[in-house]
């Protein structure tokens, strides 16, 4: 394997705030374009602004090593126009290489197959990926981790945004395995009785109300809400609740395939079909229910579109697992797709942030930002210490990392705990602290001690 790629697997970088797929496996491609997802189109998350403002050295270090590796002429950034502090700083220090692309504020700019277009005019062929038309994404978080681990510094952070029913916002680095508990702690505590807690962002992530979990290399942001607001309620409503209300609720208005932006791009995707399915016969409609597979999750149809408050994200994403698990998933060969021309109205059915907050009924929130904060100073002001941190063996897609430590072991921050398995989708592990080793199952917990 290539050096760079070597230090990438070994050093533990993942999709920082995706689905955390190994990054070593996206550099092993030869692409035109290399680009940096800096859309940031979740409201409230404030990550990738603190980073591209504090880290641009690291940032473009990252860039220009990725583009090297995967020989690519052109870098694009791509970053909303109302960042203007982040684009400023980027500008002063701007590679010649690499070029500013400035985006509207609307949802959900951040789509990696959204930003593509946007930047070159191409669309990822439908069931394919970025590198088929020549083009590699990351987000801003991955490169700087390419950086810092070609560098020799693995990955043992996480940068992350806590916000919503907190008294004090906030955005910095932690420590990889501290708990959603000590994190949110560090806000200076919680203004509600009755709350949940969303994983990421308020459209796509998901909510919880498990604490103790640590975060991880991919946890972008800890979002507070109440238990009755309507992005908790909208989460909250279980699998069997969203079928049937849907099934019995669903006129067919076909709004959320209106709206759908894969849709409008041209791509084979029809909520109101997948909704339709269930009023027939479920999953085996293929009629109905392969119309769900182009479904990137955005969420927009069951935040934004639907005016009977149903949930067709939710069925798309459902109606995909089970075309999976009954052997139904077909692929673009076999659906015989074609591309569609793109919806001459789609540059006017783009989302504007400032409204879907208000639909979402985050106003309260926006008018702060999380801006960064040094992760000591808030441990300082909180009377906080990390005692201990539960480290996950599989943080990423693919395979989970196999222990190479046991109990008692002593460890350094930066030592690999979790070694990436030969042969197969897999990164390696490492230990956020200094520490003794307490306990070795999927996850490795290590107890602070000075070293
Ligand atoms: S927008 Fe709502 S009611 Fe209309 S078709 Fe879609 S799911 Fe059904
Ligand atoms: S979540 Fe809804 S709006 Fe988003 S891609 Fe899927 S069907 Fe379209």
């Amino acid at each position: 394997m290539d050096q760079l790629l070597q230090k990438v697997q070994q050093g533990g970088v993942v999709g920082a705030g995706g689905a955390g797929f190994p990054t070593y496996v996206k550099l092993d491609c030869q692409v035109e374009y290399v680009m940096a997802n800096g859309a940031e189109c979740e409201p409230l998350l404030y990550k990738d602004q603190v980073l591209m403002q504090r880290e641009s050295k690291e940032f473009f270090g990252g860039m220009l090593l990725a583009m090297q590796q995967v020989g690519a002429k052109r870098g694009i950034i791509g970053i909303k126009k109302k960042n203007k502090i982040s684009i400023d700083i980027l500008r002063e220090t701007l590679p010649d290489s690499i070029e500013l692309l400035l985006m509207e504020d609307v949802y959900p700019a951040g789509d990696e197959v959204e930003l593509i277009y946007e930047a070159i005019g191409k669309r990822v062929p439908s069931g394919g990926l970025p590198k088929d038309i020549g083009v590699m994404v990351n987000n801003i978080e991955s490169f700087i981790n390419i950086y810092k681990v070609a560098h020799g510094h693995a990955v043992t952070e996480t940068m992350i945004t806590v916000h919503g029913e907190v008294k004090n916002p906030f955005t910095t680095w932690v420590p990889i395995g501290m708990s959603y508990e000590e994190v949110i702690a560090l806000a200076g505590g919680i203004t509600c009785d009755d709350f949940v807690v969303i994983e990421g962002g308020p459209m796509m992530g998901s909510v919880t109300t498990d604490l103790t979990q640590p975060v991880t290399k991919i946890s972008s942001g800890l979002l507070v809400i109440k238990r009755d607001s309507r992005v908790a309620r909208a989460k909250l409503k279980s699998e069997d609740d969203v079928r049937r209300i849907g099934k019995a609720a669903c006129d067919q208005c076909n709004l959320c395939t209106s709206m759908c932006p894969r849709a409008l791009l041209g791509y084979p995707i029809q909520p109101h079909l997948a909704m339709r399915a269930l009023q027939v016969s479920g999953v085996n409609n293929l009629t109905y229910a392969l119309a769900a597979q182009a479904c990137s999750g955005c969420n927009l149809c069951t935040m934004w579109a639907c005016p009977e408050g149903l949930d067709p994200s939710r069925i798309c994403v459902t109606t995909k697992r089970e075309l999976k698990s009954n052997n139904l998933w077909q692929t673009p060969a076999e659906l015989q797709l074609k591309t569609i021309d793109v919806h001459p109205l789609r540059s006017y059915r783009g989302v504007p942030t400032k409204q879907l907050v208000r639909r979402l009924e985050l106003v309260d929130y926006i008018s702060v930002i999380a801006e960064y904060v040094d992760f000591n100073e808030l441990l300082a002001t909180n009377k906080q210490n990390i005692e201990r941190v539960v480290i996950p063996l599989s943080q990423h897609i693919g395979k989970s990392a196999d222990a190479v430590v046991s109990v008692g072991d002593v460890v350094k921050k930066g030592q690999i705990i979790g070694q990436a398995v030969d042969d197969a989708l897999s990164v390696s592990i490492h230990s956020s602290i200094n520490g003794k080793v307490i306990a070795v199952d999927t996850a490795i917990e290590i107890e602070i001690e000075i070293i």
